[in-house]
């Protein structure tokens, strides 16, 4: 991909969110400026995509200020870094965060793509990773080395469940096998855990088709899978979107054992230093 391309007409996404369970819709819309970047418009605030913009990670990646804000961004996020669109203005018309779907990036995808999309001048920029880091915190593990493709390796180590600790996939990335090989892959959380997510005032959008419901070593609802490995494809989707926030592409291997928005953006402080990233 030598350039980004943004779309040829807007686009508009409406259901509930997955986490305030409150009905939301947005438009995205190709923006005026030709190097302008991807902001999210809230009650006529431009809310750009960088890191000082994102207060809070957990369960979701929230981004705002003071006085307005939007959650669940990174599904969507996760499709314009993925398919290297650029230069969208993102409009939260109702709700304060971005609709659910069906859990995946999929039908982002597909209504983008019924959309069009035309190539820009801007080009990407690619980062060469020229040596081996391992970045650790809590319980989430990321290890970078060379590589002359951009690939993502990612698996779950957790007490919670077998059937997760099976889960490994090697992702190379690109536009057409993220289509392919990531988009389709659903949200999953543990059965035991949603009590406790309810009662912190989440997940209220969340039901049995549009969240994998894992219970030890069963899925309650293997129906609505698409892929196998599921749950680290759809790890691998969260990352490429927190990512997106760096502005950057790499050519290297990113090894994740245990990924969350938290562990992610940490890594990515980490990764932006530059000894990190210009092999010091
Ligand atoms: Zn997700």
């Amino acid at each position: 991909m030598n350039h980004f391309q943004t779309l040829k007409k807007p686009v508009y996404f409406e259901g509930i969110g997955i986490h305030t369970g409150k009905f939301s819709k947005i438009k995205i819309s190709p923006s005026d400026i030709s190097n302008d970047d991807i902001n999210f418009i809230i009650n006529n605030k431009k809310i750009s995509l960088s890191f000082e913009n994102i207060v809070d990670t957990k369960l979701c990646t929230t981004l705002g200020n003071d006085f307005v804000k939007v959650s669940t961004v990174e599904h969507l996020l996760s499709v314009l870094f993925s398919l290297f669109i650029t230069n969208v203005d993102i409009y939260i018309i109702k709700g304060n965060e971005i609709p659910a779907l069906d859990g995946s990036s999929k039908i982002f995808i597909e209504e983008i793509c019924k959309a069009g999309l035309k190539k820009t001048a801007l080009k990407p920029k690619i980062i060469n990773i020229k040596n081996t880091f391992i970045f650790k915190i809590n319980n989430s593990i990321y290890k970078i080395s060379p590589s002359n493709k951009f690939e993502i390796i990612c698996s779950i180590k957790t007490e919670k469940s077998n059937y997760l600790n099976k889960q490994k996939y090697k992702f190379v990335f690109s536009p057409s096998n993220y289509i392919r090989e990531i988009a389709a892959a659903k949200t999953f959380c543990f059965l035991q855990d949603i009590k406790e997510i309810l009662s912190s005032g989440k997940g209220l959008g969340g039901n049995l088709e549009n969240v994998i419901i894992i219970n030890g070593d069963e899925v309650l609802n293997p129906e609505i899978m698409t892929y196998k490995n599921e749950c680290v494809r759809h790890k691998i989707l969260d990352f490429l979107g927190d990512i997106s926030f760096m502005r950057v592409y790499f050519k290297g291997k990113f090894e994740l054992i245990n990924p969350n928005h938290y562990a992610n953006f940490k890594f990515c402080e980490y990764l932006l230093k530059e000894e990190v990233v210009y092999g010091g």
